[in-house]
């Protein structure tokens, strides 16, 4: 072995022994792997994933009634259902928690005599109790925590997106129960995020308890499950597409 045969032998030894500690002081990657479960597969059809729950898609009100157990009055046309005034809300025949869910809205012909909260007035009621606020807020101000995205007389949205009355809009909610100990105590208050025709306007926002028009806001002692509440306040606002997946 001439002078520079030895000198790229030494070298070559040299990398060789720094590779083989260097892989000795590195973490096995397979410690951090998690394989079970695995996440079921969810496929989507017309943008409605295979396990979500319809409560409306344009067929019929099946799953609603009215506050007082009664068949909805609530007239539906083509593909939507609109608010009957004076009938009182309807709710969900079914009980949700932690959810995912995806509804469709549009506000009604604006009537040049009204403004502010009388403007398109309804509301989702997510477990019966806590009131994403349904208004036309286009171009149309009232309190900012009693706009449309709002958790009523709570949190304002983030963020002002909505469209002029007569234009259907989404809202995509993320809502997370509250959770209470076995002796009915409160140990983690509900949180809501919420996409308002895709945009962010409710950010993993924490509920301050029942929303209410006069008061603060307080969590009774604990329940169950509850329905999805849409609200007649006086407005033939529209709904259409409704679907939830519970989590
Ligand atoms: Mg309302």
């Amino acid at each position: 072995m001439n002078t520079p045969q030895l000198v790229t032998f030494v070298l070559s030894l040299s990398i060789t022994h720094i590779a083989c500690a260097n892989n000795q002081a590195l973490p096995d990657p397979k410690k951090t792997e998690i394989w079970e479960p695995e996440p079921q597969v969810v496929s989507t059809f017309n943008n409605v994933p295979s396990d979500a729950i319809s409560l409306f898609n344009g067929q019929n009100l099946s799953e609603w009634q009215h506050g007082d157990g009664t068949e909805v009055q609530w007239p539906i046309v083509g593909n939507a259902f609109t608010i009957k005034p004076g009938t009182k809300g309807i709710k969900t025949k079914q009980q949700f928690c932690d959810m995912q869910l995806h509804i469709e809205w549009r506000s009604p012909t604006i009537d040049p005599n009204k403004s502010g909260q009388h403007l398109g007035n309804s509301g989702i009621f997510l477990q019966g109790r806590y009131e994403i606020q349904v208004l036309n807020s286009y171009q149309n101000r009232t309190y900012s925590n009693g706009q449309a995205g709002s958790i009523y007389k709570q949190s304002a949205p983030l963020v002002n997106a909505s469209r002029p009355p007569l234009e259907w809009q989404t809202y995509d909610i993320i809502f997370t129960a509250p959770k209470y100990d076995s002796q009915g105590q409160l140990t983690q208050k509900a949180h809501v995020t919420v996409l308002h025709n895709g945009v962010l306007i409710q950010n993993h926002t924490e509920i301050q308890g029942s929303t209410r028009y006069r008061g603060l806001p307080e969590y009774p002692s604990a329940y169950e499950c509850g329905p999805i509440h849409l609200q007649d306040h006086g407005s033939k606002v529209s709904y259409r597409n409704i679907w939830v997946r519970q989590l």
